[in-house]
């Protein structure tokens, strides 16, 4: 394995020395699992070079915005199956969920400075980078965040891809080395680190105790008591690194084969449903990519000489597999790859000069339906299928692809500007959405707003050169009966 591909995922946070302290760190934000796990196989690498033991730290905080019922009971899923993973591991696996806003001042210091090497988890989105590097400043010992993002590292390219045929080419000419660098599966395996006493931490849990196995096997009343927004309920999808495999293994026998072809189809559900779990990372792409090519009975060796960019045909894989990668990998790192180059991915400023332009041109245009961002939670548009589609976002938690590419080109042309629209769309996806809050987010957001796309004709009232798109051609292109029967009529919630 190349160390120089693998030293591509460190990023040394705040230039500091490893400290004379008692133990090795891991803070764990974002890849929330125990497998797969880059940022976890470096500290256990840690552990093991200086012979001290491991603490695995998973926090969750309580006062950043859109934080709800839904969001920590996911969450909470995710810890019970790290608890339960880590049982008999030589670490202590301290979870830490925060009772009231700013509850943790002073915790992460506090643990830090026992630390002689902090590793968390590289996240290039939302307030985790802001966040880390706050830590980084007030830590005396060195900080590191390990990039398990992607199949490609964040720092492969300083390149900013602003189409997905650009960046599939450079993935192309350049992935097949970065396939090699892969996570262990069992990030502890063949680390040998002394095992911890949890009385090494024994004061800090005092003052900020645990969340216990109990509360984690039923965390309903816990999850009632915290100041969060107790009016997005908990969904059906049920959170965590044993949900996430078997929802993985649900897609590798029964979508993949129909995903080339049926993808689209809403009722077809024969699409992946990952992508809440790869959010909070309770599984990893690494572990997807590895699963799939075993199915696949594929070799690095199959690749196509050719670069092309196109989307067919260079993996030699299944039309299912190769369709499936271009969703997981191209579009996915697409969406990273901007994020953690550019600060205002999440700004309206970010679209292209084109799109800016033409939906200027447009911003007096007379528009026949205006609605405000609480009609439009509400569920309470003309339009049947957008309705519907809203009400699956805030009764389950998601929408299916094609018809949240709808739903925000109708938001787009039912408001007053194209700025506001923006501003609706990520207050909803965020807000109710499990996989909000994500570089594929403001990427989705922001597609149907332009980026990423290129200018459409004919020009349109409203849109301009902007892609249309209109729910009567959805209703007549797919089946939607069975859709419409389930989400166009009740309440809103469950
Ligand atoms: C308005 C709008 C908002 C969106 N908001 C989000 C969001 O908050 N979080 C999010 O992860 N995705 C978002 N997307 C992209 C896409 O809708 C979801 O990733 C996809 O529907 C997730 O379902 P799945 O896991 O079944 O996907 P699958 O079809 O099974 O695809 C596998 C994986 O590929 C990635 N992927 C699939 N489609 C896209 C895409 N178009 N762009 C980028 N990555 C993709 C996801 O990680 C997904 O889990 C948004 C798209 C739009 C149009």
């Amino acid at each position: 394995m190349s160390a120089d591909l693998w030293n591509l995922r460190i990023n040394d946070i705040n230039g500091a020395e490893v400290a004379d302290g008692k133990y090795v760190l891991y803070w764990m934000i974002a890849n929330r699992r125990t497998e797969y796990n880059f940022a976890m196989q470096r500290a256990a690498w840690w552990a093991e070079k200086l012979g001290q033991p491991l603490v695995i730290f998973e926090a969750l905080r309580v006062g950043y915005e859109w934080a709800s019922d839904r969001l920590h009971t996911f969450v909470l899923q995710g810890m019970r199956d790290n608890q339960q993973a880590l049982k008999d591991a030589p670490v202590i696996y301290y979870p830490y969920v925060e009772p009231k806003p700013n509850a943790a001042r002073g915790l992460m210091e506090a643990l830090g400075g026992d630390a002689s090497v902090v590793v968390t988890d590289e996240f290039p989105c939302f307030f985790l980078p802001r966040m880390v590097n706050a830590v980084g400043k007030k830590l005396k010992c060195k900080l590191e965040a390990i990039d398990s993002n992607g199949l490609l590292p964040l720092r492969a390219t300083e390149k900013e891809f602003t189409r997905a045929f650009s960046f599939r080419r450079f993935l192309q000419k350049e992935l097949l080395p970065h396939l090699e660098v892969t996570p262990n599966a069992n990030p502890l395996a063949k680390k040998s680190f002394p095992a911890a006493d949890r009385k090494l931490i024994a004061e800090i849990e005092q003052k900020w105790p645990a969340i216990d196995e109990k509360t984690l096997a039923d965390p309903a009343n816990f999850i009632a008591s915290l100041p969060i927004d107790h009016d997005v309920p908990p969904v059906d999808t049920e959170g965590g690194a044993k949900a996430a495999g078997k929802q993985l293994r649900w897609f590798l026998k029964n979508g993949l084969s129909r995903y080339a072809d049926e993808r689209n189809d809403v009722e077809s559900e024969c699409v992946s449903q990952l992508s809440p779990y790869l959010h909070f990372g309770h599984i990893s792409v690494h572990e997807v990519f590895h699963e799939l090519i075993q199915q696949e009975k594929w070799e690095p060796s199959q690749v196509s000489k050719k670069v092309t960019g196109s989307r067919d045909g260079w993996w030699n894989m299944s039309p299912g597999a190769e369709a499936f990668i271009d969703e997981i990998l191209t579009w996915r790192e697409l969406g990273y790859n901007m994020s953690h180059l550019r600060d205002d991915y999440d700004q309206y400023s970010s679209l292209p000069d084109w799109a800016q332009k033409t939906l200027e041109e447009h911003k007096d245009d007379p528009r026949e339906f205006v609605y405000s961002m609480e009609q439009f939670e509400k569920a309470q548009t003309h339009d049947d299928l957008w309705n519907a589609s809203q009400r699956q976002l805030v009764r389950d938690g998601r929408i299916h692809n094609y018809l949240r590419m709808l739903w925000g080109k109708k938001i787009l042309h039912w408001t007053n500007t194209p700025q506001y629209a923006a501003k609706i769309m990520i207050h909803l996806n965020n807000k109710y959405a499990l996989d909000g809050r994500n570089p594929n987010s403001y990427s989705g957001i922001f597609w149907v707003l332009g980026r990423y796309d290129r200018a459409w004709g004919p020009e349109r009232e409203i849109f301009g050169k902007i892609r249309y798109m209109t729910s009567d051609s959805a209703l007549r292109k797919l089946n939607l009966k069975g859709y419409l029967r389930e989400y166009a009529g009740g309440k809103l919630f469950k």
